[in-house]
């Protein structure tokens, strides 16, 4: 591959977590998944476009006759700060009556798109609700959400690669690079 077919980030941004990091702890992730899940009946439900790289990562670690599914919301205006406004773009292609549903998220912030989504998912009367997520920011946090399997806890900083994107761009970085506190202030 040459050089030049590399992708680089914007250099407002800097290398946060590297491939290898990336690579390690969804390994684990994926070991204790399939421990806590053997014998149930798991739908992984990927939450799109952030989680495409973490959740077709995760799914080929965890050694369970799974099936995978995915929906879409909107909280993010294609800006750095969520709007509060959350809204389903579109929904899972089965039901989920009975079934030990897994969200997989890139990361959560305010927790309102997680806390809209597992409130709706509640509803359709699954056998249990659990959230995975790549990266937490807990400083970002507007409302109360249980997270059951963190990737990595990082600081309130805007963040980009590895499915993350900026206004719709980068999301193919295969790290996780962070704005420059110094780029954020100016
Ligand atoms: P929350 O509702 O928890 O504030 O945000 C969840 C969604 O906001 C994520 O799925 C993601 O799309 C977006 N988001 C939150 N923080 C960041 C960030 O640092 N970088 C990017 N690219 N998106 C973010």
């Amino acid at each position: 591959m040459s050089e030049q077919s590399v992708l680089r980030h914007p250099e407002e941004f800097e290398v946060m977590i590297d491939p290898e990091r990336i690579a390690e702890r969804v390994r684990e992730m994926g070991h204790e998944l399939s421990r806590d899940y053997a014998g149930k009946d798991l739908v992984v439900v990927g939450v799109l476009k952030g989680s495409m790289l973490f959740m077709s990562d995760l799914v080929r670690h965890i050694a369970l006759p799974l099936t995978c599914d995915f929906l879409r919301v909107s909280s993010y205006e294609g800006g750095l700060r969520s709007t509060g406004v959350v809204r389903f773009d579109f929904d899972l292609t089965q039901p989920v009556r009975d079934k030990h549903v897994l969200v997989v998220e890139d990361i959560i912030d305010t927790g309102l798109t997680m806390s809209f989504l597992l409130e709706t998912l509640r509803l359709r009367g699954p056998a249990s609700v659990r959230v995975a997520t790549l990266l937490d920011k807990p400083e970002g946090r507007r409302t109360e959400v249980q997270i059951d399997y963190v990737g990595f806890t990082i600081p309130n900083r805007f963040v980009i690669g590895y499915g993350l994107d900026l206004e719709g761009r980068y999301r193919n970085l295969p790290y996780v690079a962070a704005m420059r506190t110094s780029a954020r202030e100016s």
